[in-house]
């Protein structure tokens, strides 16, 4: 996943993905204009939903970003090697034998309960290296964290640690890019809950933030001092329901190219299963990509593709390596460009397309597409 291979000299793998990373510096200025005055953390888990951890880490630190946002300490580590300096948090739970790794290349822990903060506290304790945390309540994701009723003990704890800075406290919506608002209202009312134990105290909280994508766009109230946008960075609505109300730029573009042509008769069958039939005379083509670089299974016979600007429907099943494509009595020729996602003529395919042919979410069909498809970096 954090392999980020180019095309090798001497060979032209004709499937692809082009990012743009000035689409994704673009996106990155309307996503602080849309949250300011709170900040923007970037979310880059997952090889930066497909785009390329280390690239598009690159161009956000050079553009100015903050801090950058990951799950894994694999993923803080893989930026940490490429020479990124930006403050990372993981967000994710850590093991406590993964901390001292944590201390070592200054990456900010999520601290998600009372163990965790002692373990954290007795690492950099032995190691003499200080520990920047965020601490995390659970408002009603039910993953990770504390229950923002009983956050007190976290919070005394991480502040009774004298190896620890707190730098932030954060929390997780589970519905906010759902059209019906009531369950993320409930999970920002219980995050002041939380929060009251700064108010009590007459302290000044540390960096607080709640927001995804969902919640910056659709929940104003989530903002507070940073939010937390991961897909919505690369021009990707996380689903239908929320307003498309950024003027952002998506970053990819995944093509291929025709490799072979073939005229088929009424009656043919195409692909596994020989599920499809064809009722006439027509032109079929054959692209080389398949499930095995995610292109998902999951979408066969509803995907469509577009060669020479003009939209065809994917045949058959996708294969682990191989799709058909019917251009009726269209001419195609071997070579030819296909467009899996972007624009080609007039016609253009969302990711958000793909998601709802496979009848899954954005952010899956982009962490699907794997190291097989290279990734190519334009603007950088
Ligand atoms: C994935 C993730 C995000 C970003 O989610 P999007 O829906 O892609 O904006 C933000 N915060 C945390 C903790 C996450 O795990």
């Amino acid at each position: 996943m954090l392999h980020e291979p180019t095309i090798a000299p001497g060979t032209d793998r004709p499937t692809r993905l082009t990012v743009d990373l000035s689409a994704i510096a673009h996106n990155f200025a309307i996503l602080n204009a849309a949250a300011s005055p709170a900040r923007v953390m970037p979310i880059l888990k997952a090889n930066a939903y497909g785009h390329g951890l280390v690239a598009v880490g690159r161009r956000l630190e050079a553009i100015g970003a903050e801090i950058l946002g990951v799950a894994y300490l694999e993923e803080g580590l893989a930026l940490r090697q490429a020479g990124i300096r930006l403050p990372i948090l993981v967000t994710g739970g850590l093991l406590d034998d993964q901390i001292p790794l944590f201390l070592q290349n200054h990456l900010q822990l999520c601290a998600s309960s009372v163990d965790k903060v002692r373990a954290i506290e007795a690492s950099a304790a032995a190691t003499g290296l200080l520990a920047r945390v965020h601490l995390k309540v659970d408002t009603g994701m039910g993953r990770i964290g504390v229950w923002w009723e009983h956050a007190a003990p976290l919070f005394d704890a991480a502040y009774a640690a004298e190896h620890l800075v707190v730098e932030g406290v954060f929390s997780h919506f589970a519905t906010a890019d759902e059209a019906d608002p009531g369950y993320a209202a409930l999970q920002v009312e219980r995050f002041h809950h939380a929060l009251r134990w700064w108010v009590d105290r007459g302290r000044l909280p540390p960096v607080r933030h709640l927001a995804n994508s969902g919640g910056l766009l659709q929940v104003p109230a989530s903002h507070l001092d940073l939010v937390r946008p991961g897909i919505l960075g690369f021009g990707v609505y996380p689903s239908d329901d929320v307003p498309r109300s950024l003027a952002l730029r998506p970053a990819l573009r995944w093509t291929t190219r025709v490799s072979y042509f073939k005229v088929v008769r009424p009656g043919c069958r195409v692909g596994y299963g020989a599920t499809w039939v064809s009722d006439r005379h027509e032109r079929v083509v054959t692209l080389p990509v398949g499930y095995g670089d995610g292109y998902l299974r999951a979408m066969s016979g509803k995907a469509q593709v577009l060669i020479r600007g003009r939209r065809y429907p994917v045949i058959g099943r996708i294969a682990m390596d191989q799709v058909m494509v019917s251009v009726g009595a269209d001419e195609a020729y071997n070579g030819d460009e296909a467009v899996l996602v972007g624009t080609g003529g007039a016609e253009r395919i969302e990711v958000e397309d793909l998601a709802r042919w496979a009848g899954t979410i954005p952010h899956e069909v982009l962490t699907a597409i794997n190291t097989r498809v290279p990734r190519v970096h334009l603007g950088g």
